[in-house]
Order: structure tokens, then C-alpha cells, then sequence
């Protein structure tokens, strides 16, 4: 059924869109896919440099590497010094 689909199938279904569309219309299509796709993959790596995090919070502590919020001097839990 759908999983049966031949690499002759593809070309009898890309032969068939170019009598249907052109090849004009089939390159213009192809074009602004590709200009879609760069700029959906470049907002994407862009959000993945924003959206990751420090491995360690500034106040967390170096010993347990709990974080203790930022008025804290000493760890809540083991007691050190926070940097
Ligand atoms: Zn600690």
C-alpha cells in the first residue's frame, strides 16, 4: 500500500507535477522551500544558543552544588561558603 512506494514511483510522481505545474512553478517551489527550510534551521540553532543554560547557577554551592538563592552566604545544606 503506502509503504510500497518505489524510487520509479517518485519519478513517475515528479513527471507528473512538472506537466501539472511547469517547470517553472516546480523550480520557484523548490526555491522557497529551500529559502524556508534555511531559515527554520538557522532560527533553530539560534534558539538552542539562547536557550542553553550555565552548567551551574552563580550561587550554587561548589561542594554539593545546591542552590542556595541569591541572599544566601553559606550553603542551606552542608554549610560552605557560597562564592
Ligand atoms: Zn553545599
Amino acid at each position: 500500500m503506502f509503504g510500497a512506494l518505489q524510487p520509479i514511483h517518485w519519478l513517475i510522481i515528479l513527471v507528473v507535477l512538472v506537466l501539472v505545474l511547469g517547470p517553472g512553478r516546480l523550480q520557484g517551489l523548490g526555491r522557497s522551500l529551500g529559502q524556508s527550510w534555511r531559515a527554520l534551521s538557522g532560527g533553530f540553532r539560534e534558539g538552542a544558543r539562547e536557550a542553553s543554560p550555565p552548567a551551574l547557577p552563580a550561587r550554587a554551592c561548589v561542594r554539593c552544588g545546591v542552590w542556595s538563592g541569591d541572599m544566601a552566604s553559606y550553603c542551606t545544606r552542608c554549610g560552605a561558603p557560597l562564592p
